[in-house]
């Protein structure tokens, strides 16, 4: 129950993470498992996956394929639709921090 309703809060977190990083440079799955791993999060590619089709379909980010090694690689890129999102859920994370760090 508890891991249920933390799983959902982190569902935004890591969303806001995606579209961060997405921001700064292009990104495949793989490496965003490495990094929301090393930022705590235990996410698996089943779970990884679907957050980024989903963000695919509303707009949020833009795929494109690329050979890697012989291999077709996706890479996730921020829209700018997506970078309109990220304003606003960084304006409301930063509040709540604000609010948060000093209890
Ligand atoms: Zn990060």
């Amino acid at each position: 129950m508890q891991d249920k309703i933390l799983r959902k809060f982190f569902l935004g977190f890591i969303q806001i993470h995606i579209l961060h990083h997405g921001k700064e440079e292009p990104f495949y799955g793989a490496w965003m498992i490495e990094e929301l791993i090393e930022h705590g999060y235990d996410i698996s590619p089943g779970t990884l996956y679907p957050i980024l089709k989903d963000m695919t379909q509303k707009g949020l980010l833009e795929k494109e394929e690329k050979i890697v090694k012989g291999k077709i690689r996706k890479y996730y890129t921020t829209t700018e639709l997506g970078e309109t999102i990220l304003v606003e859920a960084r304006k409301k994370a930063y509040e709540l921090f604000r609010e948060l760090k000093d209890d």
